[in-house]
Order: structure tokens, then C-alpha cells, then sequence
């Protein structure tokens, strides 16, 4: 009988590390969910630099004279030879519809640089 009540006792214990350690699982658990919602925010790419095509930073960056829509050079280039028109407004379109944007691609390169430094520092 009283070994009874000591394993009893014994197992209390035990339910109670558990619950600690479950605990501190998710207190950690939230710690890295923050982290990464930081990094989220910094890996998103801000609209006025994003290609309307790949929803990536634009490579080389060019710039539609019908809607002022930014591209990569490569996907518009690719998206006009195929159908003629602008993938953003359907405006017929060739490629003498687009022009380079040689300041958004200063802008890209800096801010791409700028977040390497960020993500590396990781001080934000
Ligand atoms: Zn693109
Ligand atoms: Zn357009």
C-alpha cells in the first residue's frame, strides 16, 4: 500500500516535468515563428520593384509605356513575342512598348544589398 502511494506521487512528478517541458517547447516554438516573420518581411520584394510577371525583384528592369508596369527584361521580352500584347493591361504591344528603367535598376541593386547586410547582421 504505501509503495502504491509513493509510485503515485513518483508519477505526479513526472507529469509535471512533461508539462514543463512542453512548456519550454513553446516558448521556443514562438521565439523562431517572430524570427521568421521578420525575415519574411525583409525577404518580400516591395511592389515598386517586382516583376508583374514573376513576382521577383526585376532583373534588368524595364518599363511598359502603356501602363507603367516593371518587368524583368527577359519575361516581358518573352511574353511580347509570343502574344503582342501587355500582360498587365492587354493593350496590343511590341517591344518598342518598353524602355529600360536604368534607375530602378540602381534601386534594386542597393536595396538587394542593403538586405544581404541586414539578413547577415541579423540585427535589424
Ligand atoms: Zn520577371
Ligand atoms: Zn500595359
Amino acid at each position: 500500500m504505501k509503495e502504491n502511494i509513493e509510485n503515485e506521487k513518483e508519477e505526479e512528478i513526472q507529469e509535471e516535468k512533461k508539462e514543463e517541458e512542453k512548456e519550454e517547447k513553446e516558448e521556443k516554438k514562438e521565439e523562431e515563428d517572430e524570427e521568421n516573420k521578420i525575415e519574411e518581411k525583409i525577404n518580400g520584394v516591395p511592389e515598386e520593384m517586382r516583376c508583374y510577371i514573376c513576382n521577383d525583384f526585376c532583373e534588368e528592369p524595364v518599363q511598359s509605356l502603356c501602363c507603367n508596369e516593371i518587368f524583368c527584361k527577359k519575361h516581358i521580352t518573352k511574353e511580347i513575342i509570343k502574344r503582342f500584347i501587355c500582360p498587365k493591361c492587354k493593350k496590343r504591344c511590341g517591344l518598342n512598348n518598353i524602355i529600360e528603367n536604368k534607375k530602378l535598376s540602381e534601386n534594386i541593386k542597393w536595396f538587394k544589398k542593403l538586405l544581404n547586410d541586414l539578413l547577415e547582421e541579423k540585427k535589424f
